[in-house]
């Protein structure tokens, strides 16, 4: 059986771990959160970098960050993970749903402007599958209508956008090392602060609502409580595996890279109705958008009677029910319906062996051939 997903390991992951148990420091901000924090600083260039047992805690950090409020209303995209609004809506916001762009799951912001209000306090763009939203003119809107930008870089680790890190362009990105993501550390996350005049009050809302940072660099002699905080830090045990993960980022990237372009060049003669992704970012999964939904059903069916396990991905948040239920959503997204219904995603790790891709992807365009010709 050829899973959809698996996570890599370098091999150090073990060895750090050890370390961290006869070191006999256990909890968080040990000396391993140092220097997997300082690290993926350093990869992201970032200004300043909070690890996280998620990047669902990384969103959440964020909304407590910016104060967020009953009355204030949070545009996400419809086609996401349910963290993205669930993070704000924890907090009372108002979640406000957007469409995708025409072929492509990423937030359209040319139609921005419909849904921005006086309270539209904050947007979450989400670069899915590493490949980035356009954030130029999502950052003018910004500025322009005085709201924060959080990158949902979930996918994004690596990834850039005219130059710069996805995650460290909007006020805000948060990461995840999930299992399902390039770099894996169990259940991890990160927060990168690029508004530096955040740094001092995410350090409080870190750890507990204290200024126990403080304490443990030894610039006080006690810590209070001092504002809303959470415990966000991850253990040792995590910071540990997400260093071994981040030392060989490069060689990780490199190797899923070798295999996205074999995929695309496998199935570069499909029919034009399929889209294939583009090669922008460091793509965190492969999927194509097939041209209608029957299709794509028909696809996850043939490649599951050969043991392939290819998958949809997101429902889309607007028709959900905790979303039908509270944010009253009436909202007609066809860009993000129609991605839900077509997209396609096929397994993606780095120990898939190159058999494994072209097998994949005799079966996809026999399909495409045979089947898919017949329904379009
Ligand atoms: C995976 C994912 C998340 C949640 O990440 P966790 O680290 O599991 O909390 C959030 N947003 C998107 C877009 C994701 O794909």
């Amino acid at each position: 059986m050829i899973p959809l997903s698996k996570p890599y390991l370098t091999g150090n992951e073990i060895k750090y771990i050890e370390k961290v148990f006869e070191n006999k420091h256990l909890s968080g901000n040990g000396a391993f959160s140092l220097k997997s924090g300082e690290k993926l600083k350093k990869i992201i260039n970032s200004n300043k970098v909070f690890l996280t047992t998620s990047c669902t805690d990384a969103l959440e950090m964020a909304a407590i960050l910016i104060q967020i409020e009953p009355e204030d209303e949070v545009i996400v995209p419809s086609y996401t993970f349910s963290s993205t609004a669930n993070a704000f809506a924890l907090r009372g916001a108002k979640i406000i749903f957007a469409d995708s762009l025409p072929n492509h799951p990423n937030l359209d912001v040319s139609k921005l402007t419909l849904l921005i209000t006086k309270k539209t306090k904050a947007i979450i763009p989400v670069h899915y599958a590493g490949e980035p939203v356009d954030m130029d003119p999502l950052m003018a809107l910004a500025r322009k209508h005085n709201f924060y930008v959080i990158e949902d870089a979930a996918h994004a680790i690596g990834g850039s956008y005219k130059g710069k890190a996805l995650g460290t362009i909007g006020h805000f990105g948060a990461f995840s090392f999930h299992d399902t993501k390039p770099i894996v550390a169990g259940e991890g996350g990160a927060l990168s602060i690029n508004d530096t005049s955040f740094i001092e009050k995410a350090e409080y809302v870190h750890e507990k609502g204290t200024d126990r940072t403080k304490f443990t660099r030894k610039e006080t002699e006690k810590y209070d409580w001092v504002t809303k905080g959470s415990s966000f830090l991850p253990s040792e045990t995590i910071a540990a595996t997400l260093l071994a993960q981040l030392e060989a980022i490069e060689e990780i990237h490199l190797k899923r890279k070798a295999h996205f372009l074999h995929y695309l060049y496998e199935l570069k003669d499909l029919p034009k109705a399929f889209i294939l992704p583009s090669m922008e970012g460091n793509q965190s999964h492969f999927y194509i958008i097939c041209p209608s939904e029957k299709i794509r059903d028909g696809l996850i069916r043939n490649l599951k009677n050969k043991e392939v396990m290819a998958s949809f991905h997101y429902r889309c948040l607007h028709l959900s029910p905790f979303a039908q239920e509270h944010f009253n959503s009436t909202a007609h997204l066809p860009h993000a319906e129609k991605i839900e219904q077509r997209l396609l995603r096929l397994p993606f790790y780095i120990n898939l062996t190159e058999e494994d891709i072209t097998f994949i992807c005799s079966i996809v365009r026999l399909y495409s051939i045979i089947d898919a010709q017949k329904m379009l």
